[in-house]
Order: structure tokens, then sequence, then C-alpha cells
């Protein structure tokens, strides 16, 4: 879908912010980039929609060079989330929601019924939110309408560049729910900037882990977390997860037996980590055996939210 070829980009002071990468974005995927501040990050988002040139490479979406997009065609059909809310402040939310629309002609019914669509969909109440003014707004609803704006005239693709980092953990934590939830319905091909390790474990089909304009390693949460491919991603991925992935016990996180458990393949309570990561691969639910008897499942979701509560010292057990 997105795809990068030797793709690097110099400003004209000379930094090298992007050096020669090559990336698959898949269509559909949640695709996220984490690094370091500088690392690069949000010079590649820039360069997906064109608000910035490359200096050399291409990329191509839909097997089309982005050069050989109309520029209007190119960046309405890319929503873009940034960290710092750019509503308009003197329109109504309504009205910043149908500024896409709007300029694609789209008809006034029509708008108006995206708008409450929309709003409803990221549970703000329409006949409350849409003639508020964005002040009249909390950081997370604002936020939430950022989100909603970038998704207005249905776009494919969507660029979110660290869009919860200015939040409170709690707000952030709903939206990354509220997020994960909507992608479910709405398959978009998401490309999202963080540099927060535990939000990209959650979110993410595929993380790419970028240092110095480089990326470092792609790969599933699962397999960075279980490969890390040098010290720079261990690091990353967290240095509390050493000492827990030799802790790690699958009692810590089994799941009530359901009436399916016959069909699931099925686990020693005893596997390390990695050995239910890889099973995991292949299944999303495994059934775990103890003394020959099944006394739980275990799932992806469940062991990712333990290692990535692990990462901020939830778990210290
Ligand atoms: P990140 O989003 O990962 O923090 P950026 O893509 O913003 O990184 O920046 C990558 C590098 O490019 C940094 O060294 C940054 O200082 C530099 N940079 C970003 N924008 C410009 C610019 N307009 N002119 C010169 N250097 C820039
Ligand atoms: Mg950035």
């Amino acid at each position: 879908m997105i795809q990068f070829d030797n793709v690097s980009k110099q400003y004209r002071d000379g930094t090298k912010a992007v050096d020669s990468i090559n990336l698959h974005i898949k269509e559909g995927e949640f695709f996220v980039i984490i690094g370091p501040s500088g690392s690069g990050k949000t010079t590649i988002l820039k360069m997906i929609n064109r608000l910035i040139p490359l200096t050399s490479g291409t990329i191509s979406i839909d097997d089309k060079r982005i050069s050989d997009y109309d520029i209007h065609e190119l960046r309405w059909n890319i929503g873009y989330v940034l960290q710092q809310i750019a509503l308009f402040p003197h329109m109504t939310i309504g009205e910043n929601i149908a500024i896409v629309p709007e300029l694609k002609n789209w008809e006034q019914v029509k708008i108006k019924e995206r708008i409450d669509e929309l709003l409803e969909m990221v549970g703000l109440e329409p006949d409350i939110y849409r003639s508020r003014k964005p002040h009249e707004l909390s950081g997370g609803q604002q936020q939430r309408v950022g989100v909603t704006r970038a998704l207005a005239a249905n776009p494919p693709i969507i660029l979110m560049d660290e869009p919860f980092s200015a939040l409170d953990p709690i707000s952030r934590e709903k939206l990354q729910d509220d997020l994960i939830s909507l992608q479910k319905k709405i398959k978009k091909t998401i490309v999202f900037v963080t540099h927060d390790m535990k939000e990209a474990l959650k979110l993410g089909d595929r993380i790419c882990v970028m240092k110095d304009g480089e990326v470092v390693q792609i790969g599933t949460p699962e397999e960075l977390l279980a490969h890390p491919e040098n010290k720079f991603v261990r690091q990353f991925v967290g240095e509390e997860q050493g000492p827990y992935i030799e802790r790690f016990s699958l009692h810590d996180i089994l799941l009530p037996i359901s009436e399916t458990e016959e069909s699931m393949a099925v686990l020693p309570a005893s596997a390390t980590l990695e050995e239910t990561l890889s099973l995991l691969a292949a299944n999303n639910e495994l059934a775990v055996e103890e003394d020959g008897e099944i006394i739980g499942l275990v799932n992806r979701q469940a062991v990712i939210r333990k290692l990535a509560g692990s990462m901020q010292g939830e778990v210290k057990s």
C-alpha cells in the first residue's frame, strides 16, 4: 500500500534526517514508527503526504509514485492527526470536522450526517458538541475531534504524529482503547508515530524502530519483545523486561476456561515467554495444561498487556 524505496531526506542545513530507508506498509495495517526524539519519525510522515519533498528515493501509494498524484487528491485522501491539536479556534467542532468534506464539495446534508456520525463514533454527543468551540472542550475531547476530522472524508490512509502524547495518562489510555476499537470497524491503513514503547506495543500490528534516521528493526510486538535485534532495541523495549522474561509465568495471566477449549492448541503451564509467543503467533488463544488438566486459557492480548505493564514497573510481584 505505502512503499518506501531507499528514501532519504537531507534538510537544507545539511541535517540528514532520514537515511535510505525501505518500508512496506500493508493495506489495513496499524503500523507504528517509534524512536527517540530527532530520529526522523515526523520527517517520514510529512514525506508521505508531501508536506516536505524527499531528497532521494521513491515513495509510492498503491504502486503510484506520490509525485504523480495531484497534490489535493493526495492530501484529501490522507488524514493527518498532530500532537498539538490544530483545531481552528473560531470555528465550531462541526465546522472543523467538515473542512475536507467541504473542500471535496460534498452536499450539505451529507456533511451534516457525517459530522454527527463521527461525533457519535468517538463518544461525543452530537447535539451537545457539534456547535461548541474548541476551547469549550477538554484536551482529550479536542484530540478526539482531531481524530474525527482526519477521518471525515473517509480517507484510506491516516497519519498520526504522537497524537496522544500531550494528554494525561488516563485520557491517553482511553483514547488508545478507543482507537483500537475504532480501527476494528474502519480498517484504515494507519501510520502512527510515538516515542512510547508501551503505546507502540499496545496499538501496533507491526512496529518500526528508528534511530538516527535509520530503520533498526521492523516486527510484530511479539517479535520485538522476544527477539530484539540489538542492544538499542532491547533497551528501548525496556530494561525491566529482562528480569521479567525470566520471571514470566503463565499462571499470572490465565483466563477462565471457555467452551471451545477442546479444539485449541495446548501449552504446558511451564512454557517460557518465547515458547508462548511463538505458539500465539499461529493461534489466537491457547489452552494451558498442568498435571494433565486444562487450568485456563491465554491469549496474545493478555501476554502483551502484561509485558507492557511490566515496562512501567506495574508488575513487580
Ligand atoms: P522526530 O519526529 O523523530 O523527533 P524529526 O523528523 O522531526 O524527528 O527530525 C529528524 C532530524 O531532522 C532532527 O535532527 C531534526 O532536528 C532535523 N530537522 C527536522 N526538521 C528540520 C528542518 N526543517 N530543518 C533542518 N533540520 C530539521
Ligand atoms: Mg516528531
